[in-house]
């Protein structure tokens, strides 16, 4: 026997179990940016690899470990997706979309990036990406909040916190940075080999690792709110402003900096603590330098990413779920001869009732097992057809003991209009 072949470790298949999940978060997601009117954008999974190098930064553990990257047949050089941020920009640029103007955007897709795989962490994952370009002053940022915020809400979803920062501007950054270096050079033998080589390179990253034994080193670091600049300084007030107005709870955490270089001012994550390790669901901020670093006229911006897996994860996590509708109806033909007026009478009922779940029996089968296979269907009724009953149609309630009843086929869509 041939040997059975697998997936790609961390890679995932979403089985047919599972699918009317990630149906409904994404039917929740297509209603809820409506209702906020953003636009979808659909850009491709591969994008040539400069891209990623020069909007998530060199020194950043995407960019230097966790891309897949490969040269296609003429020699360039591509990657899979890591994030969606860039490719929005880019796409923007290219089209003309942003130049001076507002734009509401969001996609959603899966993104790939070659980490440890584990629980709530896998090579490849989907995001739903919300960017909001063109507006600078803090508004935005708190609509981009509220919206996370109702989104939690719309799911059933209690269990998360907001954790909010801000980076200041890129000039008030630069001033930190320099505080910043003097006091890792002073502390040297506390770092770890990724933070060492990040002390010129990337400063501000060391504050993001995850390395327990950095962990007092870190605390005791200098305040980035020490150095923010008047214009940061006012833009976090009025957010928080914004969000306290709209009843939202955060805690402010000045140790958040977000793992890729180009957030600036906002940057937040909503966290949860029932998914062990990896707890953050979504995260986002400011970055208002990226359309101008990647070519573009420069134009304000944020957004935010969710990670799916985690979001759905937590819902099974805290017994949260969506209400599917289950199947209306099962119709089987009682002989193979009446496979033909079966097959009519679904396509009749299609066409008159657009939102009807409908099954037919196909593959025969006795008696006895086709009423199993309706019975496992969940469905509502189940309907007869056969020559024995020309014209009409017998229909079985399924969950109620009314036994059964003919019907007229002619009358069968007003009697199943009047029964949905
Ligand atoms: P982490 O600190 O967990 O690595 P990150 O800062 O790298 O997260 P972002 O690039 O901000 O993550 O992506 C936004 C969200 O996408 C994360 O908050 C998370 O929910 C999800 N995410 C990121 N990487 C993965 C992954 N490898 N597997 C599953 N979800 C992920
Ligand atoms: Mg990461």
């Amino acid at each position: 026997m041939a040997k059975s072949l697998k997936s790609i470790r961390g890679m995932h298949d979403v089985l047919p179990e599972d699918s009317p999940r990630w149906q409904a978060f994404e039917s929740k997601v297509r209603q809820l940016m409506d209702s906020y009117v953003y636009s979808e954008i659909r850009t491709p999974i591969v994008e040539s690899t400069d891209l990623f190098c020069r909007s998530i930064g060199e020194v950043t553990d995407i960019v230097e470990k966790e891309m897949y990257t490969f040269d296609d047949r003429n020699g360039d050089r591509l990657t899979l997706r890591p994030e969606g941020t860039a490719s929005c920009v880019r796409a923007g640029i290219q089209h003309g979309i942003l130049h001076n103007q507002v734009r509401r955007l969001w996609y959603m897709g899966p993104m790939f990036r070659h980490e440890r795989p584990q629980k709530g962490r896998y090579r490849q994952f989907h995001q739903l990406g919300v960017e909001a370009f063109g507006i600078a002053d803090a508004d935005i940022d708190a609509e981009l909040i509220i919206m996370s915020s109702r989104l939690w809400r719309d799911l059933g979803l209690k269990d998360l916190r907001l954790e909010l920062n801000t980076l200041g501007s890129a000039a008030s950054r630069e001033e930190y940075r320099k505080v910043l270096v003097e006091y890792l050079e002073t502390h040297r033998d506390q770092l770890d080999e990724d933070s060492l080589r990040r002390i010129y390179k990337n400063p501000l990253r060391v504050l993001d690792s995850k390395n327990p034994e950095m962990e007092t080193l870190i605390t005791n670091a200098p305040d980035l709110h020490d150095h923010l600049d008047d214009e940061s300084v006012e833009h976090f007030e009025r957010l928080k402003v914004y969000l306290d107005a709209a009843d939202i709870k955060y805690t402010i955490n000045p140790r958040l900096v977000r793992g890729l270089d180009y957030y600036c001012k906002t940057v937040f994550e909503w966290v949860t603590e029932s998914l062990g390790a990896q707890g953050t669901v979504c995260a986002g901020g400011r970055y208002d330098g990226l359309v101008e670093q990647l070519g573009g006229k420069t134009s304000p911006a944020a957004g935010f990413a969710i990670g799916v897996e985690r979001l759905l994860a937590l819902m099974e996590e805290t017994g949260v779920s969506f209400q599917e509708k289950p199947m209306d109806v099962y119709l089987i033909p009682k002989s193979p001869a009446d496979i033909e007026r079966a097959l009519r009478l679904s396509e009749s009922l299609r066409d008159a009732l657009p939102g009807l779940k409908i099954q037919m029996h196909c593959g025969s089968g006795s008696h006895k097992s086709q009423m199993k296979k309706a019975g496992n269907s969940g469905a509502e009724l189940v309907l007869f057809v056969g020559d024995d009953e020309p014209g009409q149609v017998v229909v079985k309630y399924m969950r109620e003991d009314r036994g059964q009843q003919v019907v007229d086929q002619g009358e069968l869509i007003n009697f199943l209009q009047k029964n949905n």
